[in-house]
């Protein structure tokens, strides 16, 4: 076996053994990188002519960790673990080279070598916590031992990275080098060690303080949920780092499976699959050209063009801002500084990195529309201007580049009609914040082609946002979905259930928030101004009307200081309003409605459950590829609680036939409460959504 056919690549330099982690595409610790590594230190160990063997990684990876789809299989000895043991029990020095990212095991397996240096580009982090399990491989262990309790139990309960200077300042790392002649300096390093006589030195025989309280005021901030599983154990193998090593070693281990066996890790690691699943299209050749992106056009320097702009500006990417009221493209620009400025400010990056991405944004001109390799269309939620927009973009743009619209409930494909050229035209669906938010829907059209549709692919990944391809209907994934969720909140609302109720049983689900504060937070004002323009079926009538009597009173929401709620000057918490109860059960009265106490769980079902039936439709319409994509949809777009891991794995938790059933229960309404043909035939047949 060659040595990179084995996942690490050994070279000689003298007395120094250097193994380089060589598994792209992240130099993962699966089973065949183990073996190796542990044959090299036997081997090294057995070789009098070696005194110090040094683990690195190849590319611009350390190592990204363990290999999680080794997750549900029977681990293939040696376990991480015991392989990170042998390193630090060796009498033979052992050196990390921690040459770029390293993550969870492989961080771990830094802790267990006698010294440790970094390139100044390299980041650390134990993320485990992030897909619901813990550092078993004695990270918990060794890390406190590093670096202090306090610290250890910040960056293992949070899961968040560390750059080499503050990891450096910890006591995570020995020495910093430049990451140009990294690997020189290591040479060095390790000479310098030898020379001076360095020998083993093994994190497990150092001291750990006993603070009890700290673990205490820990737990307390940590309330027993499935959302805090991970973190609370995370807490308390930590803790247990005061024990004798090998004694909280097993205890990390029981952790560790508590964790592993959790439906809440199996919720986040199934997400953690749906992201790599994300964007592979079927018959989409994976060698399809990429168009080039540089130079991009925002129209429309509303609120989602300018979250587009800043999207766009913070991948390094040009763009010339257009709105056809010179005010409110002024408006926006000087929006753009204050937000860069105030994030230099707050110590997110230097002055001269904000300056450099205030830059990136220009107001537009024809000659840059001309120039442009993409367009992305903002202005006004209305078809007829859209279609003005796009004649005119595929007038004035070059013919290659591509021209998107973020229209959030529009035919694509009618709005690409008004073009010559509909092939260059998809939609790209932020959400807002655009800047923020993490979902993009990618809304390939009839004729979109498969070139531009790459393109956005890859876009999506360049601005780190999660892409979910979906097909052409009204609202899309998301959107559509969440028409029975609002819906079926203001029938609970007439039928007795108040605005704190709802939300309460909602953010008792695990969503962050709740329909009604929702509501306030976006504007009662603006769903009114939706219904207004798409029409409401009469016999929908009473599940707007309240909404209706709130916006005919200006009670627009948080905005207005009042909707659904009412809210003190300078606060955002909804404080329930008596007024509005009132109102509620004048609406009820008035469309001969009985109001009942509603219980939480008929609450959450009758919102949660139109979700995965609409779900169902949109999966076997074709317009999701996957019920993995409609997860993240749902995850990276709504605040679905990450720990169910999205609406469809929720379903198949639950079961389809339960699922079904339930449906089947609430049923009142022919037009709404139809169960999904793709439901009732994966229930008949005991399956679950794939
Ligand atoms: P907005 O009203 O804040 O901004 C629209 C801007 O477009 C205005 O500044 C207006 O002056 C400008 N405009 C209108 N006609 C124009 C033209 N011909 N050329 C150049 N500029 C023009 O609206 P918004 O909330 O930013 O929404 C914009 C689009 O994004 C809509 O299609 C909307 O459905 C979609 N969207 C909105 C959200 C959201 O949460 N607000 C989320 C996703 C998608």
């Amino acid at each position: 076996m060659t040595a990179s056919a084995a996942g690490v690549s050994v070279h000689r330099d003298g007395a120094i053994l250097v193994v380089r982690l060589d598994n792209p595409p992240v130099n993962a610790l699966g089973a065949r990188v183990r073996a190796a590594l542990a044959e090299a230190l036997a081997q090294a160990q057995r070789d009098p002519g070696v005194r110090a063997l040094v683990v690195t990684g190849s590319g611009r990876m350390f190592s990204g960790g363990a290999d999680i789809s080794e997750f549900d299989k029977p681990m293939q000895p040696p376990q991480l673990p015991e392989l990170i043991d042998r390193f630090e029990d060796s009498d033979l020095l052992t050196v990390a080279a921690i040459n770029g990212t390293a993550m969870g095991g492989a961080l771990e397996l830094s802790m267990g070598c006698h010294h440790r240096i970094a390139s100044e580009a390299a980041t650390m982090a134990l993320p485990e916590v992030k897909i619901g399990i813990l550092p078993g491989a004695g990270g918990t262990q060794r890390m406190p031992r590093l670096i202090g309790n306090a610290a250890a139990l910040d960056l293992i309960v949070t899961g968040k990275p560390v750059n080499a200077a503050k990891a450096l300042s910890l006591g995570l790392v020995d020495e910093l080098a430049p990451a140009e002649d990294f690997e020189d300096a290591v040479l060095d390093y390790v000479r310098r060690l030898l020379d001076a006589g360095a020998g083993p030195r093994r994190t497990r025989e150092r001291d750990v303080d006993q603070d009890d309280a700290l673990f205490e005021a820990a737990l307390a901030k940590l309330p027993d949920t499935a959302a805090n599983f991970a973190a609370r154990r995370c807490v308390l193998s930590v803790q247990a780092a005061s024990l004798p090593f090998r004694e909280g070693q097993e205890r990390e281990s029981e952790l560790f499976l508590e964790c592993a066996r959790s439906p809440t890790s199996a919720a986040l690691i199934h997400a953690f699959f749906a992201e790599r699943q994300a964007g592979k299209v079927e018959g989409l050749d994976p060698a399809t050209p990429l168009l080039p992106i540089r130079d991009c056009a925002v129209l429309g320097a509303g609120t989602m063009g300018i979250g587009i702009a800043l999207t766009l500006a913070d991948a390094g990417l040009e763009v010339g801002l257009f709105d056809n009221s010179p005010d409110t493209l002024q408006r926006a620009l000087a929006h753009v500084e204050k937000h860069y400025l105030g994030l230099a400010a707050r110590g997110r990056f230097d002055e001269p990195e904000a300056r450099a991405r205030i830059a990136r944004i220009m107001a537009g001109d024809d000659e840059r529309l001309a120039r442009v390799d993409l367009v992305i269309e903002a202005v006004f939620e209305d078809m007829a201007l859209k279609k003005t927009v796009f004649a005119d973009l595929d007038a004035r743009c070059r013919p290659d580049a591509i021209l998107a619209s973020n229209t959030s409930t529009l035919d694509v494909d009618e709005i690409a009609s008004a073009t010559a050229s509909p092939q260059r035209v998809l939609g790209l669906h932020f959400f807002s914040p655009a800047n923020i938010m993490r979902l993009l829907e990618i809304v390939r059209g009839r004729d979109t082609s498969d070139s531009v549709l790459a393109t956005a692919i890859a876009l999506a990944r360049r601005l780190r946002k999660v892409g979910v391809v979906c097909g052409v209907c009204d609202g899309f994934i998301g959107n559509r979905m969440l028409e029975g969720y609002g819906r079926e909140s203001g029938v609970l609302l007439m039928e007795g259930a108040s605005p704190a109720q709802i939300d309460a049983a909602i953010t008792g689900f695990g969503f962050a928030m709740g329909p009604f504060a929702m509501s306030d937070l976006a504007g009662i004002d603006v769903g009114y101004r939706v219904r207004q323009q798409r029409g409401v079926d009469p016999a929908d009538a009473m599940i707007y009307a309240v909404g209706d009597r709130l916006y005919g009173m200006g009670r627009y929401g948080q905005k207005t200081g009042a909707g659904f709620y009412r809210y003190e000057s300078g606060s955002r918490k909804p404080i329930p309003d008596p007024e509005v109860d009132a109102i509620v059960e004048e609406e009820a009265r008035r469309f001969g409605i009985s109001r009942r106490e509603i219980p939480v769980e008929e609450i959450v079902e009758r919102c949660v459950l139109p979700l995965i039936n609409e779900a169902a439709n949109i999966l076997d319409e074709g317009i999701a590829m996957r019920a993995s994509d409609i997860d993240l949809v749902w995850l990276y777009g709504y605040g679905f609680p990450a720990w169910r891991g999205g609406p469809m794995h929720y379903a198949n938790t639950l079961g389809t036939g339960r699922v079904l059933q339930s449906i089947r229960r609430y049923a009142r309404d022919e037009r709404y409460w139809t169960p999904a043909p793709l439901l009732e035939r994966l229930a008949a047949e005991g399956k679950s959504f794939a």
